[in-house]
């Protein structure tokens, strides 16, 4: 019976990951259409804004500046979302940038000494990375990194792919899908009242270039997106408060188990509180960029090279886990 039971389930997994294998090839093949898809949709909405809700907003000398700024900001993260490389580990080393869509650091930082590999980094405790090698791509890549199936190399403080996401380009993935929530949140707020005039309930005629059917389709897209995309920023926003990327809150999940096991607490290492992780992860606050680089798509360089990790006071690796039982790339695979 027991033998039974490991069989189908033997089974089912197998089965999960081929239809896991299908879908990464699809997600890898697709990767183009959904980018240009997703290009023309906010696009659209953005065209229909700006003909049929913008013009009757009050204070234009004020909301005109500020929408337009919403639309750059998202536009130029998803952009830089595309375009950076996450970190792949055959990167040429990475070098500090300036430029005009670079952010200058804060005074204080810049009087500040540079560490090896880390760029500010007072009243933090910063620890150099353990090196493993992959056994997919035989690589030797410092914790946090983690083996893209996509991609097919090892991606310093991988998150997940689509488009591929690590330490570089993972400010830019979540401020798109903030600016994404806020521009849809606006969508709906100020337009309800138009879709009732595209339904034709009241006697006032259409007097927009976009037609009414698209601008409702528009409306209904941006209520059921701007919903979904709520959700998945605020679990990635919890989770950078949390100090885990995607593939860490599983792992992590793992290593409380094994820990209760044997009646420890697991202890995140990364961890330093949620205001220091949120500042780390955008690289804002003292020692970082000024707070006002979120309200621009600038670009900005991360805290760490992803070869040294900011860590709690005392702890040189995660508390409860031992050393042998962290997940191999394999492993996490399920
Ligand atoms: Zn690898
Ligand atoms: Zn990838």
């Amino acid at each position: 019976m027991a033998s039974t039971t490991a069989c189908s389930s033997g089974r089912v997994f197998r089965c999960f990951k081929w239809l896991e294998r299908l879908g990464d090839r699809v997600t890898g093949a697709a990767g183009p259409v959904f980018v240009t898809l997703a290009v023309v949709m906010i696009g659209t909405g953005v065209v229909c804004f700006f003909d049929v809700i913008q013009p009757g907003l009050p204070f234009r000398w004020l909301t005109t500046p500020l929408c337009l700024l919403i639309v750059f900001n998202l536009f130029m993260h998803y952009y830089y979302v595309c375009t950076v490389s996450p970190g792949f580990i055959d990167d040429p080393p990475h070098t500090p940038k300036s430029g005009l869509m670079w952010a200058r650091k804060r005074k204080s930082a810049a009087r500040s000494k540079p560490l090896t590999g880390v760029r500010w980094s007072d009243g933090t405790t910063i620890t150099k990375a353990t090196m493993s090698k992959c056994n997919k791509c035989a690589t030797w890549r410092p914790e946090r990194a983690h083996h893209c199936r996509i991609c097919k190399k090892c991606v310093l403080k991988y998150d997940h792919h689509c488009p591929c996401v690590g330490l570089h380009n993972e400010r830019h993935f979540v401020l798109f899908l903030l600016y994404l929530v806020v521009a849809s949140y606006c969508f709906v707020a100020f337009g309800w009242t138009y879709v009732l005039t595209a339904l034709g309930w009241f006697d006032i005629p259409w007097l927009h270039r976009s037609p009414p059917i698209a601008f409702l389709l528009i409306y209904i897209l941006s209520a059921v997106l701007g919903l979904a995309v709520t959700v998945m920023a605020a679990w990635h926003l919890w989770g950078i408060a949390c100090a885990e990327t995607s593939v860490e809150a599983q792992d992590h999940e793992h290593y409380r188990k094994v820990a209760k096991g044997r009646g420890e607490d697991f202890v995140n290492s990364y961890d330093l509180g949620k205001r220091k992780n949120l500042e780390l992860f955008f690289n804002v606050g003292k020692d970082g960029y000024p707070l006002w680089t979120l309200l621009f798509p600038f670009r900005v360089e991360p805290y760490t090279d992803g070869h040294s990790w900011a860590r709690t006071q005392g702890l040189e690796r995660h508390k409860g886990v031992r050393i042998g039982e962290e997940l191999t790339d394999e492993e996490e695979e399920y």
